[in-house]
């Protein structure tokens, strides 16, 4: 188990409000002495006398001079997100006195929270574990929908409820491995080796959809690159402006003026699509427009999804299909989408491509189809057989060491196979187990412990 970090015994504070002005801010304190040093300082009831989960109004005194007028609330360790004894002190919101109640408190004993030591304490007496207090950061810093559902579901335990059923497995495994080691000279099998094998593929199966699920993660945490290509005038810009509803990128009946990248974030159905707005895909002898194109094919490349935009109108079928192939040879996640349908419409303009399959029509002009095509993003990006409902990893240290995991198991796998000593599979086993406790954090170090907190910010 682990040690008591270094300052593990100090009474911490920060505000755990955001910085800056606002109407309220709060202050926290946690550790044996918030409830002593709150106390010296709150003009009021004595607070060493009241019981814990009430609130008591009053007001914070130092040196004689009267802070603010403030509402205290009292939280009794264990009972409290530290475990610690928590209090929680509700002041006006100027910078200047929460400055100095934080002042006062460090004077009278506290000392000023590390970034994170809040949720590091709450892990550290059990109140969470690693992938939960990982995530309070991520619900922090969710801004979509989406984000916010994954972060609230990891917190509320989902992903370590799937770990430990997997933890579980792999211990009874090694228990049943490990007894057959014990009985060795008489040769026997305690082991059903049926069964091991089943519980091993099942658990690899597990692991798999979970790394699976990193791609999903990623989208749903950092949102996804989208790259609109095509060639000039295909109506690129016109469609970003369409799709963000404001004209910030240049529209222009001059082919080529879009020479530059620009970013923009869309928010569909939760999920952030990162617009790339490009300079069209040609080839030219132009050196500006060269670096555009240089530029697009770099962008295309990181793209996690790519609109390939052209003039229905302008295209022929065959151009349109080496498009096509051009784009699966570099194994490119695409949509197609033929725009401009007010020009020839959209029944003739549908039929000029019909043995194309998959493709949308809209005109970017009109707004014709734009929300068919924002549905066509959503599900490009959803694909596969992960929902937002399962259990979605998103943290990139969970991933690694998922792949860890997954990689001792096929050791397992493969030493059944080549029916390798007990002894040996459960070497590979424990490797497995190893890993699995590092994400949760059964498994771990102080320093590791201290650069996972290091990214919160102060006060969480
Ligand atoms: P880009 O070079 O690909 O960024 O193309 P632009 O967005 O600058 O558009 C080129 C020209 O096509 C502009 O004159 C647009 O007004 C026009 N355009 C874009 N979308 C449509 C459309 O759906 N219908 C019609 N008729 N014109 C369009």
């Amino acid at each position: 188990m682990l040690g008591k970090l270094s300052g593990f015994d100090d009474t911490i504070v920060a505000v755990a409000t955001a910085p800056g002005l606002g109407a309220i801010a709060v202050i926290r304190l946690s550790g044996s002495k918030a409830f002593d040093i709150t106390n010296a300082l709150f003009k009021g009831k004595n607070l060493l006398l009241q019981p814990s989960h009430t609130i008591h109004f009053g007001s914070i005194v130092s040196e004689g001079t009267v802070i603010d007028e403030v509402v205290v609330s009292l939280y009794k360790g264990p009972r409290s997100y530290t475990g610690e004894d928590v209090i929680e002190i509700s002041c006006h919101g100027s910078p200047y006195i929460q400055q100095q109640i934080i002042d006062a408190t460090t004077k009278a004993g506290a000392r000023l929270a590390k970034p994170g030591e809040f949720t590091q304490r709450a892990f550290l007496n059990g109140k969470l574990d690693l992938t939960q207090a990982e995530s309070v950061a991520d619900l922090i810093a969710s801004n979509s929908a989406a984000s916010h559902q994954t972060a609230m579901q990891q917190m509320r335990g989902g992903f370590s409820k799937e770990l430990h059923h997997l933890r579980d497995q792999l211990i009874t495994f090694s228990a049943l491995i490990e007894l057959e080691l014990d009985f060795s000279q008489e040769d026997v099998e305690f082991a059903d080796r049926t069964r091991l094998y089943e519980l091993i593929s099942s658990s690899t199966t597990t692991i798999r959809h979970l790394i699976d699920s990193f791609r999903m993660g990623n989208v749903i945490k950092n949102g996804v690159n989208t790259a609109i290509v095509g060639k000039p005038n295909a109506g690129k810009s016109t469609l970003l402006n369409t799709l963000l509803n404001e004209n910030r990128a240049i529209v222009s009946d001059i082919a080529g003026t879009t020479r530059d990248t620009i970013e923009e974030v869309l928010n569909i159905e939760g999920i952030l699509f990162r617009l790339i707005d490009t300079a069209g895909i040609r080839e030219s002898n132009d050196t500006i427009e060269s670096i555009g194109v240089q530029k697009t094919l770099e962008k295309i490349k990181e793209a996690g999804v790519v609109v390939y935009l052209f003039d229905a109108n302008e295209m022929t079928l065959e151009e349109l299909r080496q498009q096509v192939a051009s784009f699966e040879a570099d194994n490119i996640n695409f949509l197609l989408v033929g725009n401009k349908t007010d020009i020839a419409g959209e029944a003739a303009i549908r039929a000029k491509f019909s043995e194309i399959p998959g493709i949308l029509f809209i005109s970017a002009k009109n707004h014709d189809h734009v929300n068919d095509l924002k549905a066509a993003l959503v599900e490009k990006v959803m694909s596969g057989d992960i929902n937002t409902e399962d259990t979605i990893v998103t943290n990139a240290r969970h991933h690694s060491a998922l792949q860890e995991v997954l990689k001792s198991l096929f050791d397992v796998k493969g030493g059944m196979d080549n029916g390798l000593p007990g002894d040996l599979l459960a070497l590979d086993i424990r490797r497995a187990l190893h890993f699995l406790g590092e994400i949760t954090g059964e498994v771990t170090n102080e320093d590791r412990l201290d650069y996972i907190f290091s990214k919160f910010c102060i006060g969480k």
